[in-house]
């Protein structure tokens, strides 16, 4: 059996409670046993061990990569540093990928990475030897490449490291025209792409906000339609963390609570996001707030905050049966991967809360790693070709209309019609359609079994679905 995860919170193999999720949801499809055997397994483990010098010294290694299913290519996943990385977790993390990808259509088979280390205990340069040779591993073994498996950040990684793996890949590799896609979430002038870096956070926003916007379910949750004034509390502020209470904020909701590794702030009047995170940024503590009403030196007790949504937005198996009963919040919205045990989510189902699923709620991510592909594959900047043609159109067309109407439009509305978009905009639209449309998707499945009783299960459906429909047309291999 696969090794329990060892972070801090956790009491529940990873792999297993996605296991038991997705056999729940199984059910309510009509696949033969065995493909969802196959659909369900983790295609290929690596898992690696390799000398780094550190500080004169030997040290072992420990990393994995994981790709979790072949049935579209590349496989896609971040890179986790952190000491809870084992194989249990990335295997878990890697077959999320698979379903998340299937929920938001984007066409690649799920991966994960891992480095077993704890990134602050490492010096700049140390890290980039790690980095290096653990994305050398995986060059050795075809592990890694734009049409086989294509890495991301994750917990613990970002630009920089991904800049770094880019590097040792063209130089291991030269001459590859589209070496540029074997990784995504680059800084934007190493072929990253716009957005990217909020992309997470302002999915979950986006998610959360769609739900929000249904009257139908908000009559059910007792709530009022629309994000304004919705009070919220986020645990982690994190590159997801951070960016999805920024757009709470920006769009009228209430943060009520915040919260880091050190402790939780409240403040039911609402905390300024940008300034907590000045003042962590500056001290090293959101402790040292001055516009918190109240503080405790518990990182998990955000979670039981008064407040209408809860975004964990750090580790797995944060919610459990341990505390799920103490939630107050009618809506959790899982920014992080797998945040809630399966016994915490059928004590928050039978509460009558909704739970909006990592798979389709932390898909941002994702989503926007494959506009960074699509670029890095068409070399080209979204929206080069077209920005200046669409706004000498636009002008064309107020000229018209001014002429015909004998008006003048102000420059305030010249500037928002005549706009011509640029590589953000068409990023943001791309996501934002993307979050809407699956939305909609997994919610009609839900309302089309009666039997299904949650949001996540729903979502399932609807991913195993995708991926049985793409194995039966491809066939098997002999
Ligand atoms: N690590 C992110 C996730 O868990 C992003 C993955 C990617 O962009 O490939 O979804």
């Amino acid at each position: 059996m696969a090794k329990k995860s060892t972070n801090a919170y956790a009491e529940y193999s990873f792999f297993q409670s996605v296991e038991s999720s997705f056999d729940k949801a199984a059910k309510f499809t009509n696949y033969e046993q065995g493909l969802l055997e196959q659909i369900k397994a983790c295609n290929s483990v690596y898992q690696m061990r390799f000398p780094v010098k550190i500080g004169g010294k030997i040290e072992v290694i420990e990393a994995y990569r994981v790709q979790h299913s072949h049935h579209k290519l590349p496989c896609k996943g971040g890179i986790r540093y952190s000491m809870g990385v084992n194989q249990d977790e990335v295997m878990a993390l890697a077959s999320l990928m698979t379903y998340k990808c299937a929920t938001v259509n984007v066409p690649f088979g799920g991966g994960k990475g891992g480095i077993k280390i704890d990134p602050k205990k490492y010096t700049v340069d140390e890290l980039e030897r790690i980095t290096r040779r653990y994305a050398a591993e995986l060059i050795k073994k075809n592990f890694i490449g734009p049409g086989t498996d294509v890495p991301a950040p994750d917990y613990g990684s970002g630009e920089r490291e991904m800049g770094w793996i880019l590097d040792t890949y063209t130089s291991m590799k030269p001459g590859e025209i589209d070496a540029a896609g074997c990784i995504t979430g680059k800084a934007i002038s190493q072929g990253g792409v716009r957005g990217r870096k909020e992309a997470t956070g302002l999915g979950v926003f986006y998610g959360v906000r769609e739900l929000c916007n249904v009257p139908e379910d908000m009559k059910k949750l007792g709530l009022t339609t629309g994000i304004e004034g919705k009070r919220v509390a986020v645990q982690g502020l994190g590159n997801v963390g951070y960016h999805a209470a920024y757009f709470f904020q920006k769009h009228g909701a209430i943060l009520v609570a915040l919260s880091e590794m050190e402790g939780t702030i409240y403040n039911p009047k609402g905390l300024d996001v940008d300034a907590v995170f000045k003042c962590k940024q500056e001290t090293g503590s959101i402790l040292n707030y001055k516009g918190a009403t109240k503080t405790t030196k518990k990182a998990s007790d955000v979670l039981e905050a008064d407040c209408d949504i809860l975004i964990p937005a750090a580790l797995e198996n944060v919610i459990d049966i341990n505390n799920a009963g103490k939630i107050k919040a009618k809506i959790i919205g899982e920014a992080a991967n797998g945040p809630l045990t399966p016994e915490a989510d059928e004590i928050l189902i039978k509460k009558g809360a909704v739970v909006i699923p990592d798979m389709y709620l932390n898909a941002g991510g994702v989503t926007v790693s494959y506009f960074e592909w699509l670029k890095n594959l068409s070399h080209v900047r979204y929206g080069r070709m077209e920005k200046r043609f669409q706004e000498n159109n636009h002008n064309a067309m107020l000229k018209t209309v001014e002429e015909m109407t004998g008006k003048k439009v102000s420059a305030a509305e010249r500037a928002v019609i005549a706009h011509g978009p640029d590589e953000v905009d068409l990023v943001y639209s791309g996501l934002e359609d993307t979050m809407i449309g699956s939305f909609h998707e997994i919610r009609e499945v839900y309302k089309a079994h009666k039997k299904i009783d949650d949001m996540r299960t729903a979502a399932f459906v609807n991913a195993i679905n995708k991926i049985g429909e793409s194995y039966l047309q491809l066939g098997i291999f002999p």
